[in-house]
Formats: C-alpha cells, sequence, structure tokens
C-alpha cells in the first residue's frame, strides 16, 4: 500500500484505540502531539525496507541508504513485515524514546511509545490485504494474506485502494469522531494542559 493509505490507517487505528480506551486524567499538549507524529513514523516505518519507500525517499541520500536496509533487511516484505519485525521495531523505539525523554521531559513516552506500535500494527494489517501478504510469524517463511485467495486481494497504488479504502478509512475517522463528538470536545477542554 501507498505511504497516504498506511498513514491514514495509522491514524484511523489511533482514533479507534483511543475511543475504546479510557483517556488518562491529564495528558500534556507535546504529548498529543508527539504521540501523533509517532503515530504517524509507525505507520510507515515497516517499509525501511523498501528503497523507494516515503521513508527514504525525502532524505537526499535516501535511495542508496534504502538500497543498504533492503540487502540487511532481507528485502521488501521481509523482516519488517513481521511479528519478529515489529517486536524489534518497538524495542528499537523505546530504546530511542528513552534515550531522547531529558530532551523532552513533558511528554509521556509510554503513550508515545503506544501510539507508534498502533502505526505498526496497522501497517501490517493493511499489507494483509495486498496481493504479495505478509510474513507475519517470520522466521516461518510464509506469506499470509486476507482474503485468502490471492486474486482477490488489494494491488498497491491501484482503483481499489485509491478509491475504496483510502476514501473508507477517512470515512471511518469521521464517524468515530462524530460518535465521540462530545467526549473529545470534553477531553480538549479538560484533560489537555500545557
Ligand atoms: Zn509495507
Amino acid at each position: 500500500m501507498t505511504g497516504r493509505t498506511h498513514d491514514t490507517a495509522a491514524f484511523t487505528a489511533l482514533a479507534i484505540a483511543v475511543a475504546v480506551t479510557p483517556l488518562p486524567q491529564n495528558i500534556t499538549l507535546a504529548t498529543v502531539l508527539v504521540a501523533i507524529l509517532a503515530n504517524q513514523i509507525g505507520g510507515i516505518a515497516p517499509d525501511i525496507d523498501q528503497p523507494t519507500a516515503p521513508f527514504w525517499r525525502n532524505l537526499p541520500i535516501g535511495k542508496l541508504f534504502g538500497r543498504f536496509t533492503d540487502r540487511l533487511l532481507g528485502g521488501h516484505r521481509f523482516l519488517t513485515h513481521s511479528l519478529l519485525g515489529a517486536a524489534l521495531l518497538a524495542w528499537l523505539a523505546h530504546w530511542l524514546l528513552v534515550f531522547i525523554h531529558p530532551l523532552m521531559p513533558h511528554v509521556d513516552i509510554d503513550l508515545v511509545w503506544k501510539a507508534f506500535l498502533i502505526g505498526v500494527v496497522s501497517h501490517l494489517v493493511m499489507d494483509t490485504f495486498t496481493k504479495e501478504g505478509v510474513p507475519w510469524l517470520l522466521p516461518i517463511p510464509l506469506k499470509f494474506g486476507f482474503p485468502p485467495l490471492k486474486s482477490l486481494r488489494i494491488a498497491t497504488g491501484k482503483f481499489v485502494e485509491n478509491f475504496i479504502i483510502f476514501p473508507g478509512l477517512i470515512l471511518v475517522n469521521i464517524f468515530v469522531c462524530a460518535q465521540h463528538y462530545q467526549a473529545i470536545v470534553t477531553f480538549i477542554h479538560t484533560r489537555i494542559r500545557s
């Protein structure tokens, strides 16, 4: 799937998670902003194994570095597209957050870490609906997809993704926000602090 769909899916998953879990009594605005950013990075992070990934495309030496990570991680849809890879990304993100926490003491890194993980898992779930499938259980080298019949799955960047999946995700976001509108307004007014 394209980076745009993955980022929208990551945000949708975050919105649903926020809607179904009890909200914290107090949260800083910095935490909210950093958590959304981490969620968006998590949403595209598994594609670091792809030289043309949005993750690398925007960096000056990105293409070269992307090719290097491509070799290192076993090619596209390999290590980073598995539970093992997700655990590895989670560990790396945690380590990085602990390391940079002194620079942003008002940020609750636990919530940021969870938002990142939601992004990563949403990526794997979304890629499961594509023709290529996802090797969820690496090192068992089997790719899983849904529906099991490959011809019924989605082709990346084509009609179904652009005109059904992507707008569908936007609609889910609107629906979640509309359903929880009053709770969101109350939360913003009473629990977010600077
Ligand atoms: Zn992917």
